[in-house]
């Protein structure tokens, strides 16, 4: 690794020297490695699509911290939305993901009529492998894109810590878009990873990200009233108070209760003397909003993990 030397421009092919390799390998830079920086780790990995990655892990002592800003914003992550704003934006997943898995499935048809170990099935495989390749990386490219702009146009952000997996799994989830089978939506919901992009980026840009816990009932109270409903089924997309009669959007909604109860806890927090006071993701076990006899105490406690702040990752591909 001592000869591997961050290169001017990325995106160039560029031969570096890795330890234990006879010869240089030519290696595409994602990006440029931080002045004064120095690698502490390498990883080399091959993907099941043949592909080579190199990663480097730099301690990087820049200061990225960004202007303060006013807005907050409350953020709802669904499946019929992967995001919605209390701004009452609605962020669908990006739409080439739907051909992509069209292909999949054409692809993972094809790999299931080939003979076991024939050398149709290894063309079928790494065909399949590609693909999924190619979801992984457009997913990933999305994310990032929407984290960073979440980030740098808010000074609070507040999410609901989720329990990604049990959403996914939800017996009845809501009416998918035609020709598109659930579980192929469900995987392209990139909660868990938009969470913690969200995290580690409000730490280096300097901004406050709050969860919440995940039993406040964000969908059945009425943002305008307080009234908290008894049911609201998976599927009922919009609804009426009975209080006040306002009319909600069910993700509108929820993402506007989800920012309200977020400043509440941050000022609170605001009244405590903390070290770090901005760019700190905080995790809240609300108590008193978790129903009674509630098991989760331990799983909302185990998400208090400090973010990494100051080991970046930057990526290249050969
Ligand atoms: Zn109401």
């Amino acid at each position: 690794m001592q000869n591997l030397q961050s290169p001017h421009l990325s995106g160039k092919m560029v031969k570096s020297q890795i330890a234990k390799c006879a010869e240089p390998l030519p290696i595409r830079w994602s990006r440029q490695i931080p002045q004064n920086c120095v690698p502490s780790t390498i990883t080399v990995k091959l993907d099941p699509s043949n592909r080579w990655s190199v990663s480097l892990r730099v301690n990087d002592p820049r200061n990225l911290k960004l202007k303060s800003v006013t807005k907050q914003i409350g953020i709802d992550l669904g499946i019929t939305s992967l995001v919605t704003t209390s701004d009452g934006e609605k962020i669908a997943n990006p739409k080439n993901l739907k051909k992509l898995h069209k292909k999949l499935r054409l692809a993972g048809k094809s790999l299931s009529r080939k003979t076991k170990g024939s050398n149709n099935y290894q063309k079928a495989r790494l065909i399949l492998a590609r693909i999924h390749a190619k979801i992984k990386d457009s997913r990933e490219d999305y994310t990032h894109k929407l984290t960073t702009q979440i980030i740098k146009e808010n000074q609070l952000i507040v999410v609901e810590d989720l329990a990604v997996k049990n959403m996914v799994k939800n017996h009845n989830p809501p009416p998918s878009p035609p020709g598109r089978g659930a579980r192929g939506v469900g995987s392209d919901a990139n909660w868990g990873e938009l969470v913690r992009q969200l995290e580690y980026k409000a730490e280096w840009y300097g901004r406050q990200l709050i969860k919440i816990d995940r039993y406040f009932p964000s969908s059945k109270r009425c943002s305008n009233c307080g009234h908290v409903v008894e049911k609201l089924p998976l599927n009922i997309r919009e609804w009426d108070c009975p209080e006040c009669s306002s009319h909600h959007d069910r993700d509108i909604n929820a993402s506007i209760n989800i920012l309200r109860m977020g400043t509440r806890v941050g000022d609170r927090r605001k009244g405590t003397p903390t070290k770090k006071a901005a760019g700190l993701a905080v995790s809240v076990c609300g108590a008193t909003v978790r129903p009674e006899g509630s098991k989760s105490r331990k799983a909302g406690a185990k998400k208090q993990k400090a973010p990494n702040s100051d080991a970046r990752e930057s990526r290249a591909v050969s």
